[in-house]
């Protein structure tokens, strides 16, 4: 009787913690909500701190704000660098999708990354709590995304992701329901954005901004470009190093993707290191199936063909990286036994 109306009532929320990103996903509605995951905080002489604003708002703040106005990434590398403005970010996004207007309490399901800390998760669980939860599930992002992309992750047979978010990469392999082997890097988008900004700084000595560098990647960012996409070009803005003066300078994708080189590899790497941990049964499903990609990252032009053409296996897309995790979290909202065989313990 009580879960009946508590179907009626609460509204369960799924929530993808990313580093670059967050998305919150009601039951019965789908995602209601999706910003990036940035806190802009105003610190007094003092060294008080007010949270400002948060979420898209703050990323337009990004680069932008005289020095007493910090837009944080709380979550950046895929460990919690700061707990407090977490645990804010987090409740304004539990009370966002809420519209205030709950009876009773909702269980929340919220996926982060495979790298935090028993500590961190602690904090995350806690932070959910205090802005309302009842029951706090929390989940590996590659199980979220595996689900999220319907992989039958409950078969005896191996299944592998990889999850190119902002902060970093997350590769597993999953078979029946548990993650056998997996890694994480600290490379992932954000990495891909330092190295065009270091790229231009070097050879044009124009700095650049963050926001400035992911428009790059995003527009004309080709992981493997062919002789005639590399000629593709891109006006670009920044400062004179030496001159300090404003500056617009046209880049080639060619030259794009030799400044991105380094994290790319990395994230070549890490998926061939992970195959040869993977026990040679669920090896040679992956042979069969292939890879999976996820992430915003899987969205960067042609990253499918390069892995394809390091590693010789089959690589998929899903389509609408960015929502799988979420997705996947959702539909746990809906499997109460999954949930329980895949949540973490803290
Ligand atoms: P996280 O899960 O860590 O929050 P996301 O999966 O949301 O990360 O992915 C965010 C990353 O994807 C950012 O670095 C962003 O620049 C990148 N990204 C988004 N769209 C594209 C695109 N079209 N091409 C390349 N990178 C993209
Ligand atoms: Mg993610």
């Amino acid at each position: 009787m009580f879960d009946v109306l508590r179907s009626i009532f609460s509204t369960d929320l799924a929530i993808d913690l990313g580093t670059a990103n967050t998305l919150v996903y009601v039951k019965g509605k789908g995602i209601v909500s999706n910003e990036p995951s940035v806190v802009a905080v105003y610190r007094d002489p003092r060294g008080n701190q007010k949270i400002l604003s948060i979420g898209e708002k703050a990323k337009e703040m990004l680069g932008r704000t005289p020095g007493n106005i910090v837009p944080i990434r709380p979550m950046k590398d895929g460990v919690i660098a700061d707990f407090e403005v977490t645990e804010q970010m987090l409740r304004y996004f539990i009370f966002k999708a809420h519209n205030r207007r709950t009876f009773v309490r909702p269980r929340v399901v919220i996926c982060v990354p495979s790298g935090i800390t028993p500590v961190e998760r602690r904090a995350v669980k806690e932070s959910a709590e205090s802005a309302g939860a009842s029951e706090v599930y929390l989940i590996d992002e590659p199980m979220a995304a595996a689900i999220g992309a319907g992989l039958p992750i409950a078969e005896a047979s191996g299944n592998m992701i990889v999850d190119i978010g902002g902060g970093t990469t997350e590769v597993a392999v999953i078979s029946m329901g548990g993650i056998v082997t997996s890694n994480s890097i600290r490379v992932g988008g954000d990495k891909m954005d330092d190295a065009i900004i270091q790229y231009v700084k070097r050879r044009y000595n124009l700095f650049i901004g963050e926001r400035t560098a992911e428009q790059v990647k995003i527009t004309l960012g080709n992981a493997f470009p062919s002789d005639e996409d590399g000629g593709d070009t891109m006006e670009v803005k920044g400062r004179d190093v030496v001159s300090g003066i404003p500056k617009v300078l046209e880049l080639t994708a060619g030259e794009v993707k030799e400044a991105m080189t380094e994290p790319l590899n990395s994230i070549v790497e890490v998926v061939r290191v992970t195959l040869e941990k993977t026990p040679p049964e669920l090896a040679s499903d992956i042979v069969d199936k292939g890879i999976v990609l996820t992430g915003g990252g899987a969205l960067l032009k042609n990253i499918d063909v390069l892995l394809r053409n390091a590693i010789n296996l089959p690589i998929t897309i899903i389509e609408d990286p960015l929502s799988t995790v979420v997705l996947g979290s959702g539909k746990l909202l809906d499997d109460r036994d999954l949930l329980r065989e895949v949540a973490l313990s803290y």
